[in-house]
């Protein structure tokens, strides 16, 4: 059976050929800042510490594995989102990435606003005080409920993603003796993945209409139509984990070429065009992300480059970043449990977790990095395979990398950049109780998702 391979996927096969080992890196001991949350460094003792806290002090306090957040980390990334983008767009944060009551007050704080995609996420929005003006509500597949609810709190944005979500909304919101307001989202035929991407004419997926074969167009006829709803916009996301710009440019031609089409039938020009998330993040030391400033420039010169050929007016845009704000913002903290050198293959590391608290490796094929972080060590390079604990072969948390050959039990190792699709993707496979998210910001330290306990499991399960 082949996984879900990312098409730009593992830069290497499976089976590493002979003389083809990843170059283990100069210094070990070096934490490259574009992979770890910003106030990650090295103490005097060698310690790695977040915030100012040594991670031996958080494993003693936390206990492991544990998903350690720099809050100011966050906070600076949201920030440098908001103010790339300035006042004539919004920034949406993608809360499928990761979600919590606490992370809601830092978005409000710094100017953000949120997509949610699930009756539960939007209940966990409005109970942290998101303004429900702010929230986008998102989803193939909405239920009535869903709807109900999110039209009730006066959600400022709900995106239609069907020919039958458009009645549905209508239907809703005529009910409630309101006008809803929505975009609507269209798959333009790209694809896009990490450092390549693919332009068709056809989209084969579940989200979304299809601009071929005149579907968009009459998604928008239908919604014009319909008291009930106040059609704001068109909404497009690419992917995930992009580097390139050049798949949003070919999206947002066509989405421009669908404003230009709606004009001329309609005679209107719709004032919001969302451009969707999936701006990539350093997993590793090769990759190379952009910094929002420059993110933000190309998406608006496109967009304006678009709309001037076409004649419209610039409609006001948004953006809907996950990954690239909370992702590098967290690592994952764990002990090293036991340590099986397999002659001329690899050393297997094994971790107090594993695809239970990190399924991206097992799921996508995920590249990620790993450290020795309770002290540093001057032995030479050992190419290892971190796994978890969990009954499946495929149980990866980090494919290849590097640690220190004098790794013993009992040291702390750390994940980078599992802030993003890790905590929020979690289980209890084996029953494994799901790790905490640990905030720390300017020494202090606290828990804003509580690890599971066994109550919590035994609770569900009422015999
Ligand atoms: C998943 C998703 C995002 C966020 O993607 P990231 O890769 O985390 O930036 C944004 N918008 C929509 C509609 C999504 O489905």
């Amino acid at each position: 059976m082949s996984r879900s391979a990312h098409p730009a996927g593992p830069r290497h096969a499976d089976v590493l050929p002979e003389g083809h080992f990843p170059a283990p890196p100069a210094d070990l001991n070096a934490l490259d800042p574009k992979i770890w949350a910003r106030t990650v460094k090295r103490d005097q003792d060698g310690v790695v510490t977040v915030g100012g806290i040594p991670v031996t002090r958080l494993a003693e306090e936390f206990q492991t594995p544990a998903y350690i957040l720099d809050e100011s980390d966050f906070r600076a990334r949201a920030r440098a989102w908001r103010s790339a983008f300035g006042h004539d767009a919004d920034v949406f944060y993608a809360g499928k990435a990761f979600l919590c009551r606490a992370v809601v007050r830092w978005l409000n704080e710094e100017g953000l606003n949120l997509d949610v995609c699930s009756g539960t996420e939007l209940a966990t929005a409005l109970s942290a005080g998101m303004p429900a003006e702010r929230i986008a509500f998102h989803g193939n597949n909405k239920t009535s409920a869903e709807i109900r609810r999110a039209v009730e709190a006066g959600v400022g944005r709900i995106v239609l993603d069907s020919f039958q979500e458009i009645v549905r909304v209508a239907h809703i919101a005529q009910q409630l003796g309101t006008r809803q307001k929505v975009q609507i989202r269209v798959t333009v035929g790209v694809e896009a993945h990490t450092h390549e991407f693919i332009a068709t004419a056809h989209e084969d997926q579940k989200f979304g209409i299809p601009l071929a074969g005149g579907q968009a167009a009459e998604a928008v006829r239908r919604a014009l139509g319909l008291d009930g709803l106040e059609l704001t916009g068109i909404h497009s996301h690419i992917g995930s984990q992009i580097f390139d710009m050049s798949g949003f440019e070919v999206a947002a031609h066509r989405v421009v070429g669908l404003l230009e089409d709606i004009r001329d039938e309609h005679g209107v020009e719709l004032p919001e065009i969302d451009l969707g998330g999936g701006l990539g993040i350093a997993y590793t030391s090769d990759d190379d992300p952009r910094e929002p400033h420059e993110i933000a420039k190309a998406l608006t010169e496109i967009v304006a480059r678009e709309c001037e050929a076409a004649r419209l007016r610039t409609p006001r845009i948004s953006v809907e970043p996950g990954r690239a704000v909370v992702g590098p913002t967290a690592f994952t903290l764990y002990e090293v449990g036991t340590i099986k050198p397999l002659e001329g293959l690899r050393t297997y590391v094994s971790v107090d977790g594993g695809m239970s608290d990190n399924i991206r490796t097992a799921l996508y094929d995920a590249e990620y990095s790993v450290a020795l972080v309770s002290r540093t060590s001057d032995a030479e390079p050992m190419l290892v395979r971190v796994v978890g604990k969990h009954c499946e072969s495929g149980d990866i948390v980090v494919k290849d990398a590097f640690l220190p050959s004098d790794l013993a039990p009992g040291d702390l190792i750390a994940v980078p950049a599992t802030g993003a699709y890790c905590r929020s993707m979690a289980s209890n496979y084996n029953h494994a109780l799901r790790p905490p998210v640990v905030a720390v910001s300017d020494g202090e330290a606290r828990v804003i998702v509580r690890r599971e306990t066994e109550e919590d499991l035994l609770r569900l399960d009422v015999g």
